[in-house]
């Protein structure tokens, strides 16, 4: 029997005076997220380089509007689809199965290999990365990051070295539908951009919940192509929702869990090579975090390796395909959200390419594990960890009332 246990963190709150109170708001948007978010902790980092300049032919609609707007579903394929006219090492392809509303998923297949079929890319002997986004179309970080990094992997020449050694499949969107069902209130919790795309597909399920039992064509596609182009790394991108802290670029792997090669590789061969690279261009990485109780920080974090098999970067792992779930913070400015991201998939593409042998055998390892019996869900441990933690100081505005009956109390309204 192959079983997980999951940690439960304990936090030492190391408070942090972020000295965050924002200068006044610039219009109306900003007046009306500042009064649901809190304020924003002023960034700057080595990481602006890689906004396109307004001359780019191919410069994303986030970076033309200053990280204000992303594009939706049409936008994108359109964008990527004009990329690929520009060069042979862009493919644009279609997924087998339409989504419930009847559009198409793309995927682009970017590889300096002619050849662009599953058999070429396996018989280039590149380790393939597949990167999935907008499978919750409001968290819209990855999209805009993976456009500008096919963008200077290609056309934008800025990494030569780099796709000779790797290939990239790159899902734009997992829920079109999702993304054309667009509004400025889709992601109130959220930090940019202005209009988002909704959280649920058009039948209204939750996509990264479907990975076990397969009810939704866009996930049944992923699936397809995890089965028929077979990577060597999978990454799925979200943003955060729940509690505020430093932290602003945070990738989970799955724990002990049903890939313990993978992880061993991921923890020595890539993950000190990523927070190094995203310290050094002003970013704070860290392990995925969720409160247990969002009101109360005290009860602890948990690390998403308690995840289930519904979710991507498990159903990953189950398989033996190397995995992990990214979440940028969704209340950094949704540029720090963007650029944080592109410096992640830089750095975990150069990780892949200095050691594909190593990550090759680590899956195949984890491949001949694969249990008779698998366990889908377990139970937290009495004795967990204690961990220093990268808070923000906050102090509540409390509206007092004086009860009328006994007048010595008073109740605390946040
Ligand atoms: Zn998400």
């Amino acid at each position: 029997m192959h079983y997980l246990i999951t940690p439960l963190f304990l936090i030492f709150f190391v408070l942090v005076s972020a000295n965050a109170l924002h200068a006044c708001a610039t219009n109306t948007t900003d007046a009306a997220k500042q009064k649901i978010l809190p304020p924003d902790i002023p960034w700057h980092g080595k990481s602006e380089q890689y906004t396109a300049s307004a001359s780019d032919p191919f410069i994303t609609k986030a970076e033309a509007t200053d990280y204000r707007e992303t594009g939706d579903y049409q936008d994108t394929v359109d964008w990527l689809k004009r990329l690929a006219a520009k060069t042979d090492d862009v493919r644009i392809i279609n997924l087998k199965e339409k989504t419930p509303q009847g559009r198409t998923m793309v995927m682009a297949v970017v590889s300096t290999s002619q050849d662009k079929t599953p058999k070429g890319l396996q018989d280039s002997g590149k380790p393939t990365v597949l990167i999935e986004s907008g499978i919750h179309p409001g968290e819209v970080n990855g999209k805009d990051a993976g456009l500008m990094f096919l963008r200077d992997l290609t056309v934008g020449n800025k990494y030569p070295n780099l796709l000779k050694k790797v290939n990239l499949l790159f899902i734009p969107s997992v829920n079109p539908d999702g993304d054309m069902r667009r509004s400025r209130y889709s992601r109130i919790n959220q930090n940019g951009p202005d209009v988002t795309g909704w959280r649920l597909n058009a039948n209204n399920l939750n996509l990264n919940r479907d990975f076990t039992k397969l009810d939704s064509a866009e996930i049944r596609n992923v699936v397809n192509v995890l089965d028929t182009w077979n990577p060597d790394f999978f990454m799925d991108v979200h943003s955060t929702d729940g509690i505020n802290y430093q932290y602003d670029v945070t990738y989970c792997d799955n724990g002990n869990g049903w890939s313990p090669a993978a992880k061993d590789w991921m923890d020595k061969k890539m993950t000190p090579k990523v927070y190094k690279q995203l310290k050094s261009m002003g970013h704070i990485p860290n392990v995925c975090i969720s409160a247990n109780d969002n009101n109360d920080l005290s009860q602890g974090y948990y690390p998403y390796a308690s995840d289930l098999a519904r979710f991507s970067n498990q159903y990953g792992d189950i398989r033996g395909i190397p995995s992990i779930l990214i979440e940028l913070h969704a209340l950094k400015p949704y540029k720090q959200q963007v650029l944080g991201n592109y410096v992640l998939y830089k750095a975990i593409l150069e990780s892949v390419a200095a050691d594909p042998k190593g990550l090759k055998e680590a899956a195949e390892r984890d491949q001949t594990l694969r249990p008779t019996n698998t366990t889908l869900t377990w139970k937290t441990p009495d004795k967990v960890p204690e961990v220093q933690f990268k808070g923000v100081s906050y102090t509540c505005q409390h509206r007092f009332k004086m009860s009328t009956f006994h007048r010595s109390k008073m109740t605390c309204v946040r």
